[in-house]
């Protein structure tokens, strides 16, 4: 069998964006998957879901899988003829031991590539508002690592050159000595009221930044209980923070919201708020499927030039319907004519994209808004499709129906609950980590209160629920939840715009 190959990927320092673009082309050919502590999981993603996944980082504050086993198996899948992925943090040859995996891959004759990823020290920097560089204070660079080697004592650095020799300096892996670092520096020659900043878990959602003096950073850090894994930058350009900062200063920065959208949905959502500097959670607590019996909504898309006009209420109800048109081999020509009302700004959006533009989107997005102006253009007579939900409300079809339109409303998806999603939910409510569940139906609060039922009241603890409009909150709080914010304008757009002014206003009072 032809040998496989390996690729060793930085994985960068968290963020998921900071991924390479070859690294992740990588990944979705990646047969195999090796992946670190350090590397953010949800990188996993981009690869084939076909492909193995094996974690080799450390378990709960043990130690990770020996280097020599994580070798082995390199080896081991590599000779399987596989192409193997060795997803490392940050980047794989900077203190990651990437090195040492290259020289066993390339003793035992396995090819190898090597793709570069954005380093912690260099993130860090970036996402705390340090330029690490400036011409004003520092003309030169240091990496360093704070971890004693086994033969090699941190204590036996010569530490005077790395004191007056060098300009910013950032120290991998000193949590723990950070004490003996800054007392050496300053014993050595630093000015004790050099700047330090200490940067935890950067690029993520719960980067935390400490800033301090070499003098105080051992005390700073031991009083605010900040640990591992963090990146120590030292040096004049630290005070440039104050003014720089930028990621922590995002109106989301450190929240953390469960997403129960569908999965389709749910991505866009996510990035907005991610956008923001929040962390996302999606579990989905409604899926959509489609109807039991399509017979109904084929027999009205067949004839659908009949109709005077075509109403769709939702996303998903648009792709239903154009799913159906194709599958029974019309095409747009066949909707000439036909009077198309989208419900609101997203439909519209998910319409156009498949070459058509609405003719009316009514000034409210909602049921209501769509028989307002229907009625207002007379609607006596008039043949109207309205391909809907099975547990939307009957509005639309009554008022219609009352003013003289024959109305033919077949089912065009259903929603569904998801199995087996109880248990992460209940994990992340109980441990209290969620700031707010965003829902946008009542079908995805329903889902939700039919998973848990009462226990819902004392699981939610200290996490809010926000809703995307009026008929939500409706929902939720008649079932006793409170809604500690509603969307203006029944959007996705507006709900994270309203979350935005929330949390603004809520910092203003702090
Ligand atoms: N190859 C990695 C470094 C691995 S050594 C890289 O290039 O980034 C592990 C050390 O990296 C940690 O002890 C910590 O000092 C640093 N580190 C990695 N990810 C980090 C993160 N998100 N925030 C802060 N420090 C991080």
């Amino acid at each position: 069998m032809a040998i496989g190959k390996v690729y060793l990927i930085g994985a960068g320092p968290g963020d998921p964006g900071l991924l390479t673009l070859k690294g992740r082309d990588c990944l979705a050919r990646a047969d195999v998957v090796i992946y670190d502590y350090l590397a953010n999981p949800l990188l996993l993603d981009y690869a084939p879901a076909t492909a193995e996944k094996l974690y080799v980082g450390k378990v709960r504050g043990n130690h990770s899988l020996p280097q020599e086993e994580t070798n082995a198996l390199l080896l081991e899948k590599a000779r399987a003829g596989l192409q193997v992925v060795r997803l490392k943090g940050g980047d794989p040859y900077i203190f990651g031991r990437g090195g040492e995996e290259a020289v066993f891959l390339r003793e035992h004759g396995v090819p190898f590539e090597v793709i570069p990823g954005v380093t912690a020290g260099f993130a860090a920097a970036a996402y705390a508002g340090i330029p690490l560089t400036h011409r004003d204070v520092t003309a030169s660079l240091a990496l360093l690592t704070g971890h004693d080697h086994p033969e090699r004592k941190l204590s036996s650095l010569d530490w005077e050159k790395l004191a007056t020799g060098l300009g910013t300096l950032i120290f991998y892996m000193g949590m723990s000595n950070l004490k003996l670092i800054s007392d050496e520096l300053i014993k050595h020659g630093r000015p004790a009221a050099t700047p330090v900043a200490v940067v935890q878990w950067a690029t993520l959602p719960r980067q935390q930044t400490l800033v301090g003096t070499l003098k105080t950073i051992a005390e700073d850090v031991a009083r605010a209980g900040v640990e591992p894994p963090a990146v120590i930058i030292i040096g004049e350009v630290v005070k440039y923070r104050e003014e720089l900062r930028w990621y922590d200063n995002l109106s989301l920065f450190g929240k953390r919201f469960l997403i129960t959208r569908p999965r389709a949905q749910a991505a866009g959502f996510a990035r907005l708020l991610q956008e923001q500097g929040a962390e996302t959670i999606c579990i989905p607590t409604i899926e959509i499927a489609p109807p039991e019996d399509l017979r109904p909504l084929d027999a009205a898309v067949q004839r659908i030039g009949d109709f005077d006009s075509l109403i769709l209420t939702s996303t998903n109800g648009v792709e239903a319907f154009f799913a159906r048109l194709a599958a029974n081999r019309l095409d747009l020509r066949n909707l000439a004519g036909v009077q198309l009302v989208a419900v609101g700004p997203k439909t519209a959006a998910a319409i156009e994209a498949h070459g058509l533009r609405p003719d009316l989107v009514p000034e409210k997005f909602q049921a209501e808004g769509v028989v307002e102006e229907l009625l207002a253009q007379g609607v006596a007579g008039k043949r109207i499709l309205y391909p809907r939900v099975e547990i939307a409300r009957t509005l639309i079809i009554d008022k219609l129906q009352e003013a003289g339109a024959e109305v033919v409303a077949p089912l065009a998806y259903r929603t569904i609950r998801p199995k087996g999603q109880e248990e992460m939910i209940r994990r992340l409510l109980s441990a209290g980590e969620l700031d707010a569940i965003c829902f946008s139906s009542s079908s995805t609060f329903d889902n939700l209160l039919a998973m848990f039922g009462d226990e819902l009241k004392t699981l939610q603890g200290r996490t809010e629920f926000f809703s995307i409009g009026p008929l939500t909150s409706e929902t939720i709080r008649k079932h006793g939840f409170a809604v500690a914010l509603q969307a203006e304008k029944w959007t996705i757009d507006a709900l994270v715009a309203a979350m935005v002014d929330y949390y603004n206003k809520n910092r203003g009072q702090n």
